[in-house]
């Protein structure tokens, strides 16, 4: 699950935060994501990538960045992206999450979906299959295309989805409802463990 850096390439459009009055609630969640244990800390940088949708494109936690303690600075505006050639046109002080561009395919095939909080769990992982939550049919690795199509194809009808031996997808009209999501399958994933 070791989560190497991506070869992508970021076109800036504008060097500066992005300004947007949802961001504040975004580095929120972003908070309770790391607190909860969903985002796991490598060193000074959390497994895992919150987005939402934004007038412009997406907001989405910059690569590299501690979920915990993150500040506006942090968030990037995502304006446009070319999946195929892994490049992203952006508003910001920093790089993107290299898992921008599953993020940007997810909203692109999903338009009732304005949030994704993408996070790892290794208990979520481990009881997915009970939990009844769609996993991805093969293991593809960080950061490729074919890790994207195996998302793509399990989305249909689904708000929270696993990617096999990687993370969860937490999808949702608002941001409350992807996060409430990935807590409330936290909490059952912790039942199971505990054999209740
Ligand atoms: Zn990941």
């Amino acid at each position: 699950m070791t989560e190497s850096v991506a070869k992508f390439e970021t076109v800036f459009l504008e060097k500066k935060a992005p300004e947007n009055s949802n961001s504040a609630k975004l580095l929120e969640w972003c908070k309770r994501f790391s607190e909860s244990g969903l985002a796991p800390l490598d060193g000074e940088k959390s497994h895992g990538n919150l987005s939402f949708r934004s007038g412009n494109g997406i907001i989405i936690t910059s690569s590299g960045s501690n979920l915990g303690n993150c500040s506006e600075n942090e968030l990037v505006e995502v304006e446009g992206c070319e999946t195929e050639k892994f490049c992203a046109k952006v508003v910001g002080l920093s790089e993107p999450s290299s898992e921008t561009f599953i993020h940007w395919e997810i909203y692109g095939k999903l338009p009732e979906v304005n949030a994704i909080f993408h996070g790892h769990s290794e208990l979520i992982l481990k009881h997915a299959t009970e939990l009844g939550i769609s996993v991805t049919e093969n293991f593809a690795q960080y950061g490729t295309i074919e890790l994207i199509n195996e998302i793509l194809n399990i989305l249909e009808g689904n708000m929270f989805i696993v990617a096999r031996e990687h993370g969860f997808f937490a999808m949702g009209k608002s941001m409350e409802d992807a996060g409430k999501l990935a807590l409330e399958y936290l909490e059952k994933a912790k039942e199971l463990e505990e054999g209740k």
